[in-house]
């Protein structure tokens, strides 16, 4: 009967029986409260009242070969016929892709399986407590790094609480949040300094190589090298949280790029093309203290890793991104709507920085650079949102909220970028005629309390 039955009305029920009519945080976005999803396909989804969007926002990330990918599907469907979840032993699938990731990743020498990128990160900081016996985290500004409450704070900050310690929920402990400090990305000295006053007492730094989270901020090599070389002789395990530059950006992730090579590596999204896959690798010593035991020396659990069906829609995604032309194609594209974004807005005499890597692009409303968090503080937050709710109307559609990066997949064809590129000289026009926001920015800017 929902097929009948307009958005509003199928997101009006969405509300009643869903906290917030939406099932994660950043879902539900000021100004498409009744956007309810009924197709998706390649580049491209449909909702219920029959609008089309080319898909720039990619659900955050995973879909880089586009939506419903034929061969995933196919691997998963296969799949689905031999076994499903047994909870015992191990399954051929599995070992495949673990020596997959072994083989494609630098750092890797083991790897356990997830069903999402939070576990991963939260296993990692968890064996990296138990491998140093201490106690404090290491995290910068602007990264996310899911959920869990090691990780919860200074994502993206409201403006005024920018400096304090910010939390993306109330309900944590204090003293958990204590153990984490937060440092300004691509600042060498201040990992130095850090280091320098607590040591001996950190167990871990972790750190999305490039924090796409905030957009992209892009990381300078000295400020990777310093905390390779920091964490090496304070005994610290360097994380990367490679969950969205992983794959999509080099098949083995920005530690191949960068050639830093970090003790644990976390991973996800495009992994297995949105199926839910997440992975922890790194070093053969920390990777064994992981015990299926309870009370081994750090324990790892969860009853739907992997799964046959994830696995496979792995196996297969991993597959297509090694044998055909994906990153050829995404970066190709990627650099086009770049270069060309930057035209537009030049030609409009609108300040703009459009930056971002191989498939992933976002501009930024200011003049450069972007080189840490509180360098898109001069973002204009209104220009910004206000330019993608009127993409909108031109069928083309990137996250009307505030820093997001948006991605383009093998399907996107270079049709779709020439309409993204008159689609943006449109609403970049038509927003800077109206002088002002469109609609109600109420909670647009900030997490709100919420994570994506
Ligand atoms: N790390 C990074 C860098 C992420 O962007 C995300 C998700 N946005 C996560 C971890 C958490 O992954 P998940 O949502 O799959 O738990």
């Amino acid at each position: 009967k929902h097929d009948v039955l307009s958005g509003s009305q199928v997101a009006e029920r969405a509300r009643l029986a869903i906290p917030g009519g939406v099932n994660s945080g950043q879902r539900s976005v000021p100004g498409l409260t009744d956007l309810v999803i009924v197709h998706a396909e390649g580049a491209r989804f449909r909702d219920a009242d029959g609008r089309e969007f080319v898909d720039y926002h990619a659900a955050f990330g995973p879909p880089l070969l586009g939506h419903n990918d034929p061969d995933v599907g196919a691997a998963v469907a296969e799949a689905g016929r031999t076994v499903d979840l047994c909870g015992v032993g191990v399954t051929r699938g599995e070992v495949e892709l673990a020596e997959t990731l072994v083989e494609l990743v630098p750092s890797v020498e083991k790897v356990l399986l997830t069903s999402t990128g939070s576990e991963a990160t939260f296993h990692a900081l968890r064996v990296a407590r138990a491998a140093t016996g201490r106690r404090l985290v290491v995290k910068f500004q602007g990264c996310y790094h899911g959920w869990h409450d090691a990780v919860s704070l200074n994502v993206i900050s409201a403006p005024d609480r920018v400096g304090g310690r910010d939390p993306i929920s109330t309900g944590i402990l204090p003293e958990v949040l204590e153990a984490t400090l937060v440092l300004p990305f691509n600042d060498a000295a201040a990992v130095r300094a850090a280091f320098a006053e607590h040591g001996h007492d950190i167990a871990a730094v972790i750190v999305e190589p490039v924090p796409h989270n905030v957009g992209c901020l892009l990381p300078e090599q000295e400020f990777l090298a310093t905390l390779r070389e920091e964490c090496t002789r304070a005994g610290s395990v360097l994380v990367f949280d490679e969950v969205i530059t992983g794959f999509r950006h080099d098949l083995g992730g920005w530690q191949k790029l960068s050639g830093i090579t970090p003790d644990l590596t976390t991973m996800g999204k495009a992994i297995a093309n949105g199926y839910p896959v997440g992975a922890l690798g790194g070093r053969a010593d920390l990777m064994e203290l992981f015990s299926s035991r309870p009370g081994g020396p750090a324990f790892f659990a969860g009853t739907y890793n992997g799964h046959p069906a994830v696995v496979a829609a792995a196996l297969a995604t991993l597959r297509k991104l090694r044998t055909e032309p994906v990153h050829e194609h995404v970066f190709r594209l990627g650099e086009r709507i770049r270069t060309g974004l930057a035209d537009v807005f030049a030609g409009l005499g609108l300040p703009a920085l459009v930056t971002g890597f191989g498939s992933v692009f976002v501009a930024y409303f200011m003049t450069g650079p972007a080189r840490t968090y509180d360098d898109l503080l001069r973002n204009d937050a209104a220009m910004f949102i206000g330019y993608r709710r009127r993409l909108l109307e031109h069928g083309v559609f990137e996250l009307p909220l505030n820093l997001k990066r948006s991605h383009v997949s093998y399907a996107h064809t270079d049709a779709d970028v020439d309409r993204l590129l008159e689609a943006a000289e449109a609403a970049a026009r038509a927003q800077l005629a109206a002088g002002a926001p469109v609609g109600d920015l109420t909670g647009a800017s900030t997490m709100g309390g919420a994570v994506r």
